[in-house]
């Protein structure tokens, strides 16, 4: 058979993978040769080189005291990670891994149905980012599919609940709680386009953090005071396998308690330090299991309520909430989590199967055009078709091509497309002379309408065509996966200029001009000039992911470039996600580009403890302030933060880190939430000193707006001092008075540097600075071209020579202000 629509779906995920194919308007799950409708995404490899997938691979983990098989590695995916394989000495990069499972997948269709699947529609988590989502298609690549659209995965599972444009503005919840990474999204129908109106998710959170809860805060604890076990900890090599039983066994128990009240933990034997067997069996219970897992549940639905706030969506406006992945099998989990969102939940289709399902169905609106490369017979003939398979018109147009290997001349010949099931027909049409044709089709709704095309010579006999049918549903079109995190430019001064707000379709480009903030000397290789791309929601620029540098230096340029010289920023993606920064240089007249790798590095477990050590002598230095400012709100947070599960995880994965790639990824996305957390606080604690702050550089403002200010620099600055005022008699909101105070610094700059009387008494500063110049010849020119230029009233010279002269300053003057990732540039 050959198909025109793409018609698989598969569900990459975490933990589990399936594939479904759409049949009819029916999406059917695949088995594969274990009978199971989804295979564990695990990879083993023995001595021999031999490879395994699924559930036999999963084994192996915790049945082996070698590394032979691993999980999770979808939480690896555009990392630089390489998974070792100690039996073998093979390694393998979390592509390779993935690709290992879609073949699988494959494998099982070909088995049960004797089909090679040529393409297939991959579903990935709404928060997977650019490099992530770049990964997932080389893997689909490294597996020989030749053609592997990308489906957002709350997409994919609203089509399998038959999600559609006849819903208009309806809002839905998709809730996604899987094995390792939490997705919530809201979906919508609008002029018959499904899209994500806004998502939210944690790459973090899963179904494994339940095990993991288990492990160190029920079993670890128990196993403690019966056996005495040196250095017993996750990240400890040396127990490394004994650790993986306890978590198997907590994920078996986990599951049975879904169902029964009490669990006993599977006996999980191992051996202690001196290689004495240990066996260790307890009995967990519901209501325990509920304990741990109840803060990670309400974190997922407080991330729900946060999508949903930032929509300004009450939960009145959401419909339902539909669930996906396997924890939300477990009744308790859905009554706690139904609790906490107050929306009714559906749960009517599969949780384990309904985004493979959810794929297929867009799978079957996905056009694909056969084997392109293989020619065809003589004697036959092959229809390039331009349609689309879906949208919301019930009298679509369908183009094409026809081309045979011995024919030249289409003249006199004929098709006919006939719909298979009612026997409508669109009448003969005649081909052009060069093959094409052009016909209008008339679609049943609530079906998928096939179209046999009926191919007839001049003579009037009819030919074979490949492909022989078409299809076409009326339904909506699912809007191309939109941009999913704000992305922009990091600045000299940690401020982030975004240029792309997440949400926007793509693909985008955006122009902006800056000015060096140091100068390039021509030819010096450690002369270096760097504009970083960073993406994120938060504010500061080092807060937010770094995406790549596009780094220019000195053995780069023709000649010396100048501080504060212009450059133009252009920041592109394309549909594929590749993103390119491109530099222009108006002095040199050159541009530079750079296509930003999307591979993410792995974080280095000593690094981590570098920047927790920083983090947690920043959180005590707060909270000595605080208590020293007797301040309540402070302390309030101060308390919070301690209690939070936030700060448990960043302190337990860093000690997890040292053996476990997931658990260091983990622990440095959650490292960053715990920053931010941390900058709220020493917020509301610099307030006070900050509201002082502004204050005074409103009086400031205020005398030289009165003594040079034009008429519309004294609007500017009356509002200003409304303005300002009003946020500090407000709450207290940090980012906004900063982002007043630094507009009233711009426009007392502003007003300042337009004085020559400014530059001369910049001058005169910089002048009792010489000695601390670094090249002193060439302060002292500098200083003699000031000098003639202030005895010739040459402001725009004297400008320039301060400029050149604040380059010959130490840098740690600067180094104060130079966060923001290194950037040198400035607005
Ligand atoms: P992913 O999308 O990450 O591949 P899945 O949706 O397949 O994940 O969910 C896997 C998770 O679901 C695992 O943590 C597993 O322990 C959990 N799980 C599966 N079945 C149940 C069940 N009946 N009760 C509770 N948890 C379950
Ligand atoms: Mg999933």
């Amino acid at each position: 058979m050959s198909r025109t629509t793409i018609d698989f779906g598969i569900d990459l995920g975490t933990t589990n993978s399936a594939i479904a194919v759409l049949n009819g308007v029916n999406a059917e799950i695949i088995k594969n040769n274990d009978q199971h409708d989804i295979t564990p995404s695990a990879v083993s490899i023995d001595k021999k080189g031999t490879l395994r997938v699924g559930q036999r691979a999963k084994n192996l983990i915790s049945d082996s005291a070698r590394s032979d098989a691993y999980v999770e590695f979808k939480r690896q995916m555009g990392s630089n990670h390489e998974y070792k394989f100690e039996s073998s000495g093979l390694a393998r990069k979390p592509e390779e891994l993935s690709a290992e499972v879609l073949k699988s997948l494959r494998a099982d269709v070909q088995q049960r149905t004797e089909e090679v699947v040529e393409a297939a529609v991959i579903t990935v988590p709404a928060a997977f980012e650019l490099h992530q989502c770049d990964a997932t298609r080389k893997a689909a690549q490294l597996a020989g599919f030749r053609d592997s659209p990308l489906l957002q995965e709350p997409v994919a599972a609203a089509l399998a609940y038959g999600f559609q444009a006849d819903e208009e503005k309806a809002y839905w919840l998709v809730y996604d709680f899987g094995g390792g990474t939490f997705d919530a999204a809201i979906i919508k129908a609008e002029e018959g386009t499904i899209h994500v109106v806004n998502h939210g998710g944690d790459n973090f959170l899963g179904g494994s953090d339940i095990d993991w809860a288990l492990v160190e805060d029920l079993i670890v604890p128990r196993l403690l005071g019966e056996f005495k076990l040196e250095g017993f900890r996750r990240g400890n090599p040396l127990w490394r396998q004994a650790f993986a039983k306890l978590k198997r066994a907590a994920e078996v128990a986990k599951i049975e308690l879904s169902r029964n009240e009490r669990a006993t933990l599977e006996s999980c034997k191992f051996t202690d330090g001196r290689g004495e067997e240990i066996e260790f069996e307890c009995e967990l219970t519901r209501a325990e299991l509920l304990r741990v897992a109840e803060p990670i549940i309400v974190r997922s639905a407080k991330i729900c309520q946060r999508v949903l706030e930032e929509k300004n969506l009450g939960r009145d406006a959401v419909k339902k909430v539909i669930l996906v992945g396997g924890p939300t099998l477990a009744p308790y989990f859905r009554e706690l989590l139904g609790r906490s969102l107050g929306i009714p939940l559906d749960h009517s289709v599969d949780p384990l199967t309904v985004v493979a399902r959810g794929a297929a169905v867009f799978a079957g609106t996905q056009r694909f055009n056969g084997r392109a490369a293989a020619p065809v017979p003589a004697g036959e003939y092959s229809v390039d078709l331009r349609h689309k398979p879906v949208g919301m018109d019930s009298a679509p147009m369908v183009g094409g091509k026809i081309s045979g290997a011995s024919t030249e001349d289409f003249t006199g010949f004929t098709l006919e497309l006939v719909n298979t099931k009612t026997q409508w027909r669109s009448g003969r049409i005649p081909l052009r002379a060069d093959g094409v044709f052009i016909a209008t089709l008339h679609a049943e709704r609530g079906d998928r309408n096939q179209f046999a095309i009926e191919f007839l010579d001049p003579s009037g006999r009819q030919q074979k065509t490949t492909p022989d049918t078409l299809t076409y549903t009326i339904g909506a079109v699912v809007e191309e996966q939109p941009l999913i995190h704000t992305m922009g430019v990091s600045l000299a001064n940690n401020e982030y200029d975004k240029l792309f707000e997440k949400g926007r379709g793509l693909p985008l480009k955006e122009r902006r001009d800056y000015r060096t903030t140091h100068p390039i000397r021509q030819g010096q290789r450690t002369d270096v000039f760097r504009i970083p791309v960073v993406e994120g929601e938060a504010d500061c620029a080092d807060r937010n992911r770094l995406v790549g540098y596009l780094e220019i230096t000195g053995e780069q340029i023709r000649r010396d470039l100048p501080a504060n010289s212009e450059v133009e920023v252009t920041l592109k993606i394309d549909e594929s996600r590749i993103v390119t920064v491109t530099a222009y240089v108006p002095l040199l007249d050159e541009e530079f580009a750079v296509k930003l790798d999307m591979q993410k590095n792995d974080p280095k477990p000593e690094d981590l403890q570098a920047d927790f050590n920083t983090e947690m002598r920043r959180f005590h230095e707060v909270r000595v302030k605080a208590e020293e400012a007797r301040d309540e709100g402070g302390l309030e947070m101060i308390r919070e933060v301690e209690a939070s599960l936030l700060l448990r995880e960043v302190r337990e994965g860093v000690a997890a880190a040292k053996g476990d790639p997931g658990a260091a990824a983990k622990c440095q996305q959650r490292l960053l939430q715990l920053k931010l957390k941390l900058d709220e606080v020493a917020d509301v604690l610099e307030w006070p000193a900050q509201v002082v702050e502004a204050r005074k550089l409103l009086g400031e403002l205020n005398a030289v707006v009165k003594q040079s200010g034009s008429p519309a620099q004294r609007d500017e600055a009356a509002l200003l001092v409304e303005e300002t005022e009003g946020i500090i008699a407000g709450k207290r909101q940090m980012d906004r008075l900063r982002k007043k105070v630094e507009r009233v610094r711009q426009l007392h700059w502003a007003i300042v540097s337009a004085q020559p009387a400014f530059w001369i008494h910049q001058f005169h500063w910089i002048e009792m600075q010489r000695a601390r110049a670094t090249d002193q010849a060439r302060a002292t020119r500098l200083l003699e071209q000031g000098r003639d230029c202030i005895a010739k009233n040459n402001t725009a010279g004297l400008k320039n020579v301060v400029w050149q002269f604040w380059d010959l300053l130490p840098r740690e003057v600067v180094a104060a202000a130079q966060r923001g990732y290194q950037s040198g540039l400035v607005r």
